[in-house]
């Protein structure tokens, strides 16, 4: 969510007359876009920014602006933390960078433009020229008060963009070039729940009802568009209808990124998350079910308060019960505010480190079952361009969104889609041979 904020407000500068620079040594303007959902992303925005803040010693003139979740939850106390921080726009005024940066080539410091999260968001529709592949943020903000989590402090609640406004903006998209769209929203199945996101008396071809499929199914219908994504989505969403719209669509890929947070019911009812690991495999074994070859991927949280090692082992087994693809696995980090802080933070770091480790061995070991599974298989691959270790190789993307590297025929063009047959795997990527 924060690249497309970032790519926005890039968009939205150039629209305004000034100039990407190819290398952050050379930007006259810098803005952080910080992350609060951990306090390491926090530590690192004030690292980054207390560096880019020391530059101005030497160039008077530099820019140095901060957005997102951090810039919204410190409010002006950044400018006690950062003093030559030039200024601080909060989550829902993007919209506002390029009169604050004006503000500050005139000289004024210290700007704070941050108004109450639940103010009408601002959300500019802006894009950058190149690729054939966007994000397009949907749903903003969150209704949904996990224990642990800052977001719907710092973002605000829910709000859907008209579903007219978003195919829209695809379509817009689509004619500049854009083949691949990831549709995002922090519990993206809650499109057009807290607020209506589709005109009264406008109906769906194919007879669906729920707002979310029914905005897959306008923009799986929009020209060129040949992969749509989405994320992140939560069990409550994993409807018939959802499976319906994934399976009818070709253009939907056939993954899901599908938090479980923990496999512990006890710790699932502790953090709030509104389903239980029962609730959360149905929905796996639902997806799963009607669509071979299915992708699915997750996030965890070891540590959580009061999460004991049966609680833990519950998390292993769930994760092998799901047999994920890929897992991004977080050492819970108490954020101020948050209902979770207020409970004792009572799992050691040694041992969140441990547990940390062991789930990553176990997904090691999963995510390379996964991929032997695919060798000898083809998969469709959306091309991207020469790989980043060895140029002469190129890669792209699976429908599963792994990475796969192969051997370009020549002519090959990014962006376009070539079959490739899977013949070895790492754990990360696929290695395989066009087929014609
Ligand atoms: N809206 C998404 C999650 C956004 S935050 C969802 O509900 O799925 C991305 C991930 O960061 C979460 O899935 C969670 O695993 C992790 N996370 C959030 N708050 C955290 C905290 N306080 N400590 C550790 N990890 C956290
Ligand atoms: Fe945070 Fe939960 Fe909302 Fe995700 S669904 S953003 S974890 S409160």
């Amino acid at each position: 969510m924060n690249v497309r904020d970032s790519e926005a407000v890039e968009a939205l500068l150039v629209a305004n007359g000034h100039m990407s620079a190819a290398r952050e040594d050379d930007a006259d303007i810098v803005i952080v876009n910080s992350c609060s959902v951990r306090g390491k992303a926090e530590d690192k925005a004030l690292g980054k920014l207390g560096l880019l803040c020391a530059t101005k010693r030497d160039r008077p003139g530099r820019v140095v602006g901060l957005m997102g979740c951090m810039a919204q939850r410190l409010g002006a106390d950044i400018f006690r933390k950062i003093p030559k921080l030039d200024f601080s726009v909060g989550t829902r005024q993007c919209g506002a960078i390029p009169r604050l940066v004006a503000r500050a080539i005139s000289g004024e410091t210290n700007i704070c433009e941050i108004a109450s999260p639940d103010t009408p968001p601002d959300v500019p529709d802006a894009h950058g020229e190149s690729g054939f592949s966007a994000f397009v943020t949907i749903l903003l903000g969150c209704n949904r008060r996990c224990a642990y989590c800052i977001v719907p402090d710092v973002r605000g609640p829910e709000f859907s963009r008209p579903a007219t406004e978003v195919v829209a903006e695809i379509t817009e998209l689509a004619r500049h070039g854009i083949r691949e769209v990831t549709l995002l929203g922090q519990s993206v199945m809650r499109y057009g729940i807290a607020n209506a996101a589709w005109a009264d008396g406008t109906v769906s071809p194919n007879g669906f009802t729920e707002p979310f499929p029914r905005l897959l199914e306008a923009v799986a219908a929009i020209p060129g568009i040949i992969r749509i994504r989405f994320t992140s989505g939560h069990p409550s969403g994993c409807t018939e209808e959802l499976v319906r719209a994934m399976r009818l669509f070709p253009n939907i890929c056939r993954h899901l990124h599908l938090p479980v947070q923990s496999g512990s019911d006890r710790i699932l009812n502790r953090m709030r998350r509104g389903y239980t690991r029962a609730d959360y495999l149905a929905a796996a074994h639902r997806l799963r079910g009607g669509m071979p070859g299915f992708a699915l991927t997750t996030d965890v949280i070891v540590g959580f308060p009061g999460e004991t090692v049966e609680d833990f082992e519950h998390t292993r087994t769930l994760m092998d019960e799901a047999d994920f693809d890929n897992a991004f696995i977080f050492k819970y980090s108490p954020r101020p505010g948050t209902p979770a802080a207020a409970m004792k933070d009572d799992v050691p770091g040694e041992e969140k480190m441990r547990r940390n480790q062991v789930l990553l061995a176990d997904q090691d070991v999963r995510g390379e079952a996964a991929n032997q599974r695919l060798v000898g298989t083809v998969q469709e691959v959306l091309v991207e361009g020469p790989s980043l270790r060895n140029e002469e190789r190129w890669a792209g993307r699976s429908p599963g969104n792994k990475i796969v590297i192969f051997d370009p025929p020549a002519g090959l063009q990014p962006g376009t889609v070539v079959g490739v047959h899977i013949t070895r795997t790492a754990p990360q990527t696929l290695y395989g041979e066009c087929v014609p």
